[in-house]
């Protein structure tokens, strides 16, 4: 559409000598022979501009003037050039050109809009109740993302294009937004990217506002930043449990650390450890404990009689009796060296670790081992000592060395204290 309007000049200012058809059609109104000062105010001073312009510089003007017209807002383009009738009387000539309203340009964004976007126009029963929504319009993104061409989405209810729980999710929203008319924004999962395919997905961010009797849903696919965060997640979470099970590691390790491999005591890391432990809980809150230091006797000739393997197989089985006849969650019973044991027993005092320890060698001496075809008999000399507050962790070893010392000195298969107080137990 584009129209032409011619102009001349008379007493009282330019008058129009032609109005378009087309320009009358377009704005409702002819101004066939009335003057240009006939228009509303602004438009009139507009034009009048435009003419003056076109005078000053004698050369057609280009000039753009945005109308409301019938509630709509359009925009039009007019070449004002200037000219002569045939009588040699100045004249203007107007080419003018819409150059297209808001719904031009608002539908073009609409199609030319990255998101999708549906028109939705709520479909009621006949109580005025919501049911459903159904598309009035569906832009290019729109069609191209659900596979659909724009015929046959005109007119689709919200169930028939979308499946399963996105669809429930989504009719629930677009009712909220069009009874409450309160715009929502949110994303929603759409369903796996491949048939039959887990995690992942097809996300879109989803943004649903109230419209007339209906609503203008836009979504846009942010699959590749949900999936990226998902898998980011899903790391975490591996290393996560990677980390703790390298903590269980660690622990099973410092566990074994403290572990005697051949009998399955404690070994001599756990006994300082354990006696360093009983030291600082005597010096906080006092009390008492002893310990045993135990080697068995001639137990070199033990290996050359029946062999080495055969001696620790011994070993094991003396273990084993030790961590028997003791108090399995308050004492310690570690293996300290070849044939060496130490006993930590934690609120005793010296009668109760003598009598331990001459149960120990009663116990060991009247047990046979066998060995092969063969029975061995192994006796063993005990030391034993009381901490003596403040003598420190050094001073406790060499107590309870010496006692050993003298049990090994006097005999054998017996049980001795440190110089200077009695020996009991001869055996
Ligand atoms: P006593 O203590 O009564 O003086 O005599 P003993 O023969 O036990 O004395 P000594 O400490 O000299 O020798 C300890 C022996 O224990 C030396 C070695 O043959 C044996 N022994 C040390 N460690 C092991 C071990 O792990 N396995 C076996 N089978 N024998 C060991
Ligand atoms: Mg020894
Ligand atoms: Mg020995």
């Amino acid at each position: 559409m584009h129209g032409i309007e011619v102009l001349a000049q008379g007493d009282t200012g330019w008058r129009y000598v032609r109005y378009g058809c087309a320009i009358m059609a377009a704005c409702g109104i002819d101004m066939t022979g009335r003057l240009v000062g006939e228009h509303e105010p602004r438009l009139a001073e507009y034009y009048e501009a435009a003419i003056s312009a076109m005078r000053d510089i004698d050369a057609p003007v280009l000039a753009v003037d945005r109308r409301f017209d019938g509630g709509a807002l359009h925009f039009w383009e007019r070449m004002i050039m200037p000219c002569r009738a045939a009588d040699g009387t100045l004249r203007i000539l107007a080419y003018v050109r819409p150059r297209g309203g808001r719904e031009d340009l608002l539908a073009t964004m609409f199609e030319a809009s990255r998101d999708g976007m549906l028109v939705l126009r709520a479909l009621r029963d006949p109580a005025g109740r919501f049911e459903d929504a159904e598309i009035v319009m569906a832009n290019e993104r729109a069609r191209a993302g659900l596979g659909e061409n724009s015929e046959s989405m005109e007119g689709l209810r919200l169930g028939a294009l979308f499946r399963g729980a996105a669809a429930e999710s989504l009719r629930a929203r677009c009712r909220r937004v069009i009874t409450q008319r309160s715009p929502e924004r949110f994303e929603l999962n759409l369903g796996p990217l491949h048939e039959g395919g887990d995690g992942g997905g097809l996300w879109h961010r989803i943004t649903i506002l109230p419209l007339d009797d209906g609503a203008v849903m836009s979504f846009s696919d942010i699959s590749d930043l949900k999936n990226a965060l998902i898998e980011a997640e899903s790391a975490r979470r591996a290393l996560a449990r990677e980390v703790e099970l390298r903590r269980r590691l660690e622990g099973e390790l410092r566990q074994l650390s403290l572990t005697d491999d051949l009998t399955g005591l404690a070994n001599r890391r756990a006994l300082e450890r354990k006696l360093r432990q009983e030291v600082s809980r005597i010096r906080r809150y006092g009390g008492r404990f002893c310990v045993i230091a135990v080697d068995l006797d001639h137990f070199k000739k033990l290996n050359d009689t029946y062999g080495h393997p055969a001696g620790d197989e011994v070993l094991i089985a003396v273990g084993a009796l030790f961590a028997d006849e003791t108090r399995r969650d308050v004492d310690l019973v570690a293996r300290t060296g070849g044939e060496e044991f130490m006993i930590v027993t934690p609120d005793t005092g010296l009668e109760g670790a003598l009598d331990l320890a001459e149960r120990l060698r009663r116990r060991l001496g009247a047990t046979p081992f066998q060995l092969g075809d063969q029975t061995a008999r192994v006796t063993a000399s005990f030391g034993v000592h009381e901490y003596v507050p403040r003598e420190g962790h050094q001073g406790l070893i060499a107590a309870v060395d010496a006692a050993l010392y003298r049990a090994k000195n006097s005999g054998r298969n017996n049980v001795a204290l440190p110089e200077g107080k009695r020996a009991i137990g001869q055996g």
